[in-house]
Order: structure tokens, then sequence, then C-alpha cells
């Protein structure tokens, strides 16, 4: 029986369901060609040519070259290899003397010796929490605010940048708002300045256009399971040339960066759903576009004190990613929500899903400047394409009822 049939579920950003035709492609690599892709016999052979494959998917959905893809396990992996082996990579040019860097060593992307990173407030906490730890190391790190809407201010990106800052890593798409930054711009000022710009892109892979060489993108996260493909595998996209040390050492897989037996089902899996995802790319934003459009604007018209954070709906700038609804509710308790959703068969979300179980009102909703009240009532909801719109009618369904519920047992009337 399907477990997932019981519920409505509008928590992809959370993740998604493996899909069956990812599944069925993994199945033989556990099962019928198994042998350890290092080896050299010729069972192996078809490990390595799976790889290979998964691979040049992935590779080809960014527009990259093979040998800049190495797979990892998930997406939190990728971003702590990439922010700590990008600021080692910077203290390492310092101890070498600092030499500032001709305009050709910039253009090579050199690391630029120096201690200072800069991010944003709004980062998940797989690079929030790297961050601490690198500061804790005696990096320093500046995190940039955000307007309203969650964008970040390419000038204030541009001043913040010092002679000794190695790093820019600014997420592509938020995971609670769905806020898409202006990626192109932040390429071209990194750029400029010969600084190194890492995206955690586990948010909007496969989920919008990624051509890394238009958006002057050096290093990009992604995981499996945020697109139909399989939890625990990732990948970490690392620009040709760029000089930068393993994070888990050990054997020579995925040329010596990233030591560890192959995870062929799951780098398999990863590739079919990277394949399945991009070529149904257009088709599903366009349906997962109608679905939150038709949800946010139902959810606003109809339940009194609520509003939507983030970036406006209907979203002409292409701003927010197509799946993703997150509304603040006046007088309701987030937590209580949740709880009465899920009795009531809907799969939703409060800040992230990682930041649940603790009290703390969400990071990027008090980034954005919501008073703390209004951030602890946030309810996130994203959609996936295989919701149907009679799922997101029933859901606002429960949801205005919850609403009432909640407000009633409060004692407090509508706002
Ligand atoms: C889910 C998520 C991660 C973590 O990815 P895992 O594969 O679960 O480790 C990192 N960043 C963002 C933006 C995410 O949404």
């Amino acid at each position: 029986m399907n477990e997932g049939k019981k519920y409505i579920y509008l928590d992809h950003a959370a993740t998604t369901a493996a899909r069956r035709e990812v599944v069925e492609a993994m199945l033989p690599y556990f099962t019928d060609i198994y042998g350890n892709p290092s080896s050299i016999y010729s069972m192996s052979a078809g490990q390595r040519r799976a790889i290979a494959a998964a691979r040049a998917k992935t590779a080809a959905a960014l527009g990259a070259k093979e040998s800049e893809i190495y797979f990892t396990g998930g997406g939190s992996e990728s971003d702590n290899w990439a922010l700590i082996a990008a600021a080692e990579a910077g203290e390492a040019r310092l101890a070498e003397g600092g030499r500032e860097l001709s305009s050709a060593a910039k253009t090579a992307k050199r690391i630029r010796p120096g201690k200072h990173i800069i991010t944003t407030k709004i980062e998940h906490h797989a690079v929030l929490h790297t961050c601490a730890y690198l500061e804790e190391r005696g990096f320093e790190v500046t995190y940039l605010g955000t307007d309203r809407c969650g964008r970040i201010s390419p000038e204030e990106l541009e001043a913040a940048i010092r002679p000794d800052t190695v790093l820019v890593s600014v997420m592509a798409a938020n995971n609670e708002i769905g806020t898409i930054q202006p990626l192109a711009e932040i390429g071209r000022i990194a750029a400029e300045h010969g600084v190194l710009f890492h995206t955690d892109a586990v948010q909007a892979f496969a989920h919008m256009e990624l051509p890394v060489n238009e958006l002057g993108i050096d290093l990009l996260s992604a995981s499996g399971h945020k697109f139909g493909g399989p939890r625990g595998v990732g990948f970490l996209y690392i620009r040709r040339g760029l000089r930068l040390r393993s994070f888990i050492r050990g054997g020579a897989q995925e040329r010596g960066r990233r030591a560890g037996t192959e995870n062929t089902p799951g780098i398999v899996g990863l590739g079919r759903a990277v394949e399945l995802a991009m070529a149904g790319l257009p088709e599903n934003r366009e349906k997962e576009r109608k679905l939150r459009d038709h949800l946010v604007s139902r959810v606003l018209a109809e339940i009194p004190g609520s509003r939507l954070n983030g970036c406006p709906v209907p979203d002409s700038a292409g701003l927010r990613l197509t799946n993703n609804a997150n509304f603040a509710l006046e007088g309701v308790d987030g937590e209580s929500l949740l709880i009465m959703l899920d009795m009531k068969g809907v799969c939703a979300s409060g800040g992230s899903a990682c930041a649940s179980g603790s009290l703390d009102p969400s990071h990027v909703l008090l980034a954005v400047g919501l008073p703390e009240q209004l951030a602890r009532s946030a309810v996130r909801m994203t959609v996936g394409p295989e919701n149907t719109m009679e799922e997101i009618d029933r859901a606002v369904d429960i949801l205005k009822e919850s609403v009432t519920e909640i407000r009633k047992r409060n004692g407090s009337l509508e706002p």
C-alpha cells in the first residue's frame, strides 16, 4: 500500500519521492552489476560506465564538463566541502606570502589569499553552521541581509568585498520562501574581483536552468532527493582549474578528491532523476506554477490575517521558485497548526524541516523582516508536479478550518 496516497503531500522542498523510473534504473546496481568500480575485472567496467553516464547527464544539465562534477553524499556534504576547501585554500595562499594576483591569474581563477568569506543571513544551516565553524577557526564572515522579498543587493555585495575576500557563497534559491537570487550579477561581481562564487543550488537545481558558465558560478551544490532522486547522494560542481583539497580522504575515487567506494546505485538514480527533471522542466514548472498560484490566491482571499512571505505571486519577474508558497497567519502558532494539518492528512512544514523541533523562529523569516510572532506562525507549502488542483483545494479547505479552530481555541477572534 502506498503510504503517500493517504496524504496531501505539500512538502517538496523538504524531500521528494524517488520516481519509479529512478528506482528501476538503480535496482540492477544493487544486485546484478555489483563489482567495486575500482576493481580490475570486467563486471566493474559496467559500474564505471554507469557512473560516467550519470556524470555526463549531470554535467549537461549545467552546461558543464563531466570532469567538473564530483559525486558526494548529498547537499550538506557539498556545502561543507565547498566552503571549507575554499576557505583553506585562501588561508594556504596567505601562508605562501599572499602576493597579489596578476589579472591573468584572476581570470584563471587562482584563489585569492585571505580569510574572509561573504554569505547571506538566509542560507541553509549546512552553509551557516559551516561558516560558524570557520569563524571558530579564525576566518571572518560577512552575512548580507536581504530586502523583504529575500533578495540580496548586488551593490551591498560589491561593497562588502575586501582585498582578503576569498569566497562569496549565496544560495541560488531559498528553501523556505523560494526566493531566487540575482545569480548572474553576483557571478559578474565575483569574477571582476577575482573572488570565488559558490552557490547552494539544492532547491534550485533541476527546478530551473542553471548554466554555470553564463552565471559565473565556480562551485555549485545539489542533492538528489530534492528532485525525484534518491537521498544521501548529491554532487559538487567545481570549475575546472580550481585547486581545492579533497574533503573525504582515503581512496582515489572521484579523481582523488572525494574518497569512498562509489554509491553506484545512488549515482545512477541521481543521473536518471536529472535526466527526467530536465526533460520535463518547462512542463513541470508550468504545472507547479498553476497549482501554487491557485493556492496563494485562495489562501490570501479566504483566510483573514494571512500574508505571503517572500516575493509576490503571481511572479512575472521570475523571482520565486514555481513550487513555493509560505504564509504567515496572524494569531496562529505554527507548530500547533502543522500538527493539526498532519491529523487531517496534509504534509506541510514550518520554517525548514531541519529546524523543526527547535523553538527558534525561522532565521529566514526574521531576516526578511517578519516580527517574531508572525515568523512563528509560518507555514510552508511546496507543491510538486504530481499534485492535483483537487488536492490544493482540499488542502486550502483544511487550512482554513484549522486556522479558525486554533484562533477560536486561543480565544482570539478573526483579526
Ligand atoms: C535540503 C537542503 C540542503 C541539504 O541537502 P541534503 O542532501 O539533505 O544534505 C542544503 N541546502 C538547501 C538549500 C536545502 O534545501
